[in-house]
């Protein structure tokens, strides 16, 4: 039995003891748990008990973006010891499949991902995961930084699936947690000025802090005429939709520029309408992003190398004990909190 922060069913949270498969296979290493983020999915499966297809049918341990110690290691683990400070890919998928063998494991139809039914997640002080998806993390890098991570690879697959050149500008609508993860992956990986568009002005101002970062109120203006202004009227190279709104994904087309591209991030819960013509005549290049596959390495050498700072985003760590209420300040969805995270003691 361990201890797991365990949703029973939509509505219903409970800290309590589990039972829980946890063999070392030779390939996988045993961590002792430290810091947890909550993210919008377990909010989202306790607030409405599933997500799409997802459906929590029985009870599920939460939590998927994690950093840890290594306690144990298998018998063909070579790249890790016991010590190590590392984080772990939530995801894991069939390593034999084809959509694995492509570089895609993202996309493998059979990927296990943590805290999404019926895998469990990470809110429990101990988990075994394959080595092969758990990461050093430089001396310089924090359980904290550690365990965002995984919402900032989000943001890097995005960057890299715009294939951002120097100088590019770029424009990320939503300044949710992903918006924002978006927007520092974007100027990292090149772009000279990234605007971020929101209507809450607690989350531009946080964003907004950073250097490069500039940000646009849509109550105040629409964001394609402070676009427009911004650009002498030709656009942006880069338009990040992180919104999932629908009205937003319609006016994607006004923001680009010719020839530009439009990377589809944020997810609208129902199917929403597209300007098919408004992006022919521009001739925009539509990418799409699914988690993430192979950057967990470069999102880590990114923090490690100071060139990306994720700590202003971490906007209260409360203790394990406290997981309810954590995850209970989550759904108040504060303008001010972008993600909350919740922290287990050194065994
Ligand atoms: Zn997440």
């Amino acid at each position: 039995m361990v201890k797991a922060l365990v949703l029973e069913k939509k509505g219903e949270l409970s800290l309590r003891d589990f039972t829980l498969e946890q063999t070392l296979g030779s390939a996988d290493v045993r961590i002792d748990i430290r810091t947890v983020g909550v993210c919008g999915s377990d909010v989202h499966y306790y607030t409405h008990g599933k997500i799409g297809p997802f459906v929590v049918n029985e009870p599920m341990i939460l939590g998927h973006e994690a950093a840890g110690v290594v306690v144990e290691v298998g018998a063909d683990v070579r790249h890790l010891s016991v010590g190590d400070r590392v984080c772990m890919e939530p995801g894991i998928p069939d390593q034999t499949s084809r959509a694995s063998k492509l570089g895609i494991y993202n996309v493998d139809p059979s990927v296990q991902f943590w805290a999404t039914p019926p895998v469990h997640g990470c809110l429990t002080p101990q988990v075994v995961h394959p080595a092969a998806f758990t990461y050093k993390l430089p001396d310089n890098v924090s359980f904290a930084e550690g365990a965002m991570v995984e919402p900032f690879a989000i943001g890097m697959q995005s960057a890299l699936r715009a294939r951002i050149q120097p100088g590019d500008i770029a424009v990320v609508a939503g300044a949710g947690p992903i918006g924002m993860m978006t927007a520092l992956a974007a100027l990292a990986g090149g772009c000279a000025k990234v605007y971020v568009a929101d209507l809450a002005q607690p989350k531009l101002d946080i964003i907004g802090a950073y250097d490069g970062i500039e940000t646009i109120n849509i109550r105040n203006k629409p964001v394609a005429e402070a676009i427009a202004e911004a650009t002498d009227g030709w656009g942006a190279d880069v338009v990040f939709e992180c919104s999932g709104a629908a009205p937003a994904i319609l006016g994607v087309p006004a923001l680009a520029r010719p020839g530009g591209t439009v990377v589809l991030v944020g997810m609208p819960v129902d199917p929403v309408p597209m300007d098919v013509v408004g992006l022919q005549a521009k001739e925009l290049r539509i990418e799409t992003v699914f988690r993430y596959a192979n950057i967990y390495d470069r999102a880590i050498a990114l923090i490690g190398a100071g060139k990306v700072d994720l700590t202003p985003l971490i906007s209260a760590t409360l203790p394990f004990e406290e997981s309810i209420a954590a995850f209970d300040r989550a759904v108040e969805a504060r303008e001010t909190d972008v993600k909350i995270q919740i922290e287990l003691p050194a065994s």
